[in-house]
């Protein structure tokens, strides 16, 4: 598979332009072009020749967007986005007060297997490079930036993919998004969703980045969160709760903790108080997500009354606790399921 030019530094490009006997210069050109979400088609000021040897080694994206979904209700967007290798992954651009945000995927598939989630009914297909990531948060980018747009100002790493299982590729991502000539995006307006690899998780702490950090918990004692999450198998809710700690205390930075609410799993008001014990003393945010209904799964949320019981109980005990608003409800597809019917069509 040919990989995307915009994996590369600015000073990466420049080496491989020097390298390859041309001048210097074409390397910031090029740049400028692959951060505008351009293909080799459409830098103008650039010579055939030049174009056509990087085209013969490289994508310039590596990324297209094979198809969009339009919400008529909040302006949300859904994108099919296609790999080289004919890979789909889904992203999602938001609009909010504060800005837009883009749902990045870091992952083809996923290894971790929660019972909730369509992203790892497969399990993992494979790893995304760098530029595959950044690929993403550009071509959302170009498409709103005309005119008055702000283009994609926030980005949550929470599509399909566990981002801390590829962690490499992931920081790598990071520091290209927050590159001063490329996106720029501050990583302060980023935020890393993780099931909890606690040792990745403690690694990124040393790391010293300005992101915030979000868990997604989804029960507050072990024996039913590894009936739900199997990497609970591996590190308990203790240990977990332990290296967020240490996160904050480290990068000064706040964690949030991710709770989907599931009928008949997770969703008792005793299941609420477990909650805020466990949370006790912590400075921290709990975002309520009810569960979306996947079909191959068949857990569904609580009704609406229990939703707001359970969060009303959690600001009882001194929690700090929000429920995501569901945005695109008319262009549905939440959480991998576009992906899933799309492949399903495609294969009939
Ligand atoms: N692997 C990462 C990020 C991807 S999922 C993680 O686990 O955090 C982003 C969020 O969506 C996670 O909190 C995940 O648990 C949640 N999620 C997955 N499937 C869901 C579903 N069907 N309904 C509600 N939330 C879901």
């Amino acid at each position: 598979m040919k990989r995307a030019l915009t994996g590369l530094t600015l000073e990466e490009l420049g080496a491989l332009i020097k390298g390859a006997g041309h001048p210097a210069f074409r390397a910031g050109q090029i740049h400028d072009w692959l951060q505008k979400g351009a293909g080799f088609e459409g830098m103008k000021n650039l010579p055939q020749a030049l174009l056509g040897e990087l085209a013969a080694e490289y994508a310039a994206q590596g990324v297209r967007i094979e198809k969009t979904l339009r919400s008529k209700l909040d302006g949300t967007e859904k994108y099919l986005f296609a790999l080289e290798d004919g890979n789909i992954v889904e992203g999602v651009f938001m609009r909010y007060a504060h800005g837009n945000t883009l749902c990045v995927s870091t992952q083809v598939g996923c290894r971790m297997g929660c019972a909730f989630c369509a992203s790892g009914l497969e399990g993992l297909v494979r790893n995304m490079e760098p530029g595959e990531m950044l690929s993403q948060v550009l071509l959302a980018g170009a498409l709103h930036r005309e005119g008055q747009g702000r283009g994609v100002t926030n980005v949550v790493l929470m599509g399909s993919g566990e981002p801390l299982d590829n962690y490499e590729n992931v920081l790598r991502f990071l520091r290209l998004l927050s590159a001063p000539r490329g996106m720029n995006i501050s990583l302060r307006n980023v935020t890393l969703s993780t099931c909890g690899l606690v040792p990745e998780i403690d690694r990124l702490a040393g790391e010293d980045l300005p992101l915030t950090l979000s868990i997604s918990l989804h029960a507050a004692d072990d024996g039913r969160r590894r009936e739900i999450m199997p990497v609970a198998k591996l590190y308990s809710i203790g240990a977990l709760i332990e290296s967020c700690k240490a996160y904050v205390k480290k990068t000064g930075r706040r964690v949030s903790f991710e709770y989907a609410l599931i009928q008949g799993v997770n969703s008792t008001l005793e299941e609420a108080d477990a909650l805020a014990e466990l949370l006790r003393g912590f400075q921290c945010h709990v975002n309520l997500i009810p569960v979306n209904f996947v079909p191959e799964k068949g857990l569904t949320a609580p009704g609406l009354g229990g939703i707001e019981r359970f969060q009303a109980r959690l600001q009882e005990k001194g929690v700090a606790v929000s429920r995501r608003r569901e945005m695109g409800a008319d262009i549905g597809g939440a959480c991998g399921q576009l992906r899933r019917r799309h492949i399903e069509n495609s294969a009939n």
